[in-house]
């Protein structure tokens, strides 16, 4: 060997070394942490073009912030809607003192409420939408964005009202043709008041692993993309991906403000902290996808990431 390759090879390694250490050095402002497997799941992303990618997120404090409020908050909280029906469902939002309510029964006592009440009216959700305090987490638009332009199918599981999340990523920009919002959704009929919330029984946090069913058709379509990218804020996000075939797959989940991230260290492959914590490392996982990093990929693969055989 030349010295001259030698020497090229040297700054090629030195190069790869400076990008990791920056790129670590970023991601830990930005709130990420690797878990166990992350490098081997990581590596066997390697080969995945675009075009094999499914991706399967959650809404609520997943692409909004983790301070932001949630769907069902808005029925609690804003003065645009009726005081009567705000008394009834506020308290549904009180976590300490409803802890009776749980499970499937919260959701369907919820949107019993809504009906009932024929709240939200329906003319009024852009500026429900418009007028919370939800905000898209950073970095969240330019992901959406990204994947819109790589057409990549992203499906929205989410266990809160697919008409705010719908209006939420319209004003920001961001309802592509290729998202699909797996959610609860207000049946108007022809009337300016909801008649009912469909699916029945409703989509919840502790139903999401039946995601593949209430989206058999968003499956079916894609049906040839065997690599996923699932997200999410709650350790149950990531059974929206349960039943869906697929050869490889990366999770990350988003602890925001828990103290203790235990449980999403265990469930997810990656996690990134903080109210605020970033979706720009996702995104870097696209661009390292269609080798827009061509050099330093093919430098720190072949030098520095050669952790065996992937799963
Ligand atoms: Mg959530």
């Amino acid at each position: 060997m030349s010295s001259l390759s030698e020497f090229t090879g040297a700054v090629l390694s030195a190069a790869a070394a400076w990008w990791l250490i920056r790129r670590a050095s970023r991601r830990a402002e930005q709130g990420w942490v690797a878990c166990t497997d992350w490098e081997v799941k990581h590596q066997s992303f390697s080969g995945v073009e675009s075009d094999d990618l499914l991706f399967i997120t959650d809404f609520d404090a997943t692409l909004t912030s983790g301070d932001s409020e949630q769907c069902h908050d808005l029925m609690g909280s804003s003065s645009l809607l009726s005081a009567e029906f705000r008394a009834e469902f506020a308290p549904l939002l009180d976590w300490a003192s409803n802890t009776a309510i749980d499970g499937v029964e919260w959701w369907d006592r919820a949107h019993s409420f809504m009906i009932k009440h024929g709240m939200p009216p329906r003319q009024l959700i852009p500026r429900l939408v418009r007028e919370a305090k939800m905000t898209p987490r950073p970095g969240a638009l330019e992901l959406l964005k990204r994947l819109e332009t790589l057409g990549v199918p992203v499906l929205i599981v989410s266990a809160g009202v697919s008409d705010v999340i719908e209006e939420f990523l319209r004003q920001h920009g961001a309802l592509s043709e290729n998202v699909t919002i797996c959610s609860n959704r207000l049946d108007y009929a022809a009337d300016s008041a909801p008649k009912s919330v469909s699916p029945d029984p409703p989509i919840t946090s502790f139903t999401k692993q039946y995601a593949y069913q209430s989206a058999s058709t968003f499956f079916s379509a894609h049906a040839d993309r065997r690599a996923l990218i699932v997200l999410g804020d709650s350790v149950t996000d990531i059974d929206a991906a349960e039943h869906v075939p697929y050869h490889t797959s990366l999770s990350v989940g988003f602890v925001n403000s828990r103290p203790d991230q235990a449980a999403h260290a265990q469930a997810f492959d990656a996690v990134v902290q903080g109210s605020d914590g970033s979706l720009w490392p996702v995104m870097e996982i696209l661009e390292e996808m269609t080798e827009r990093v061509p050099l330093m990929r093919r430098v720190t693969s072949n030098h520095l990431f050669n952790t065996g055989t992937p799963k």
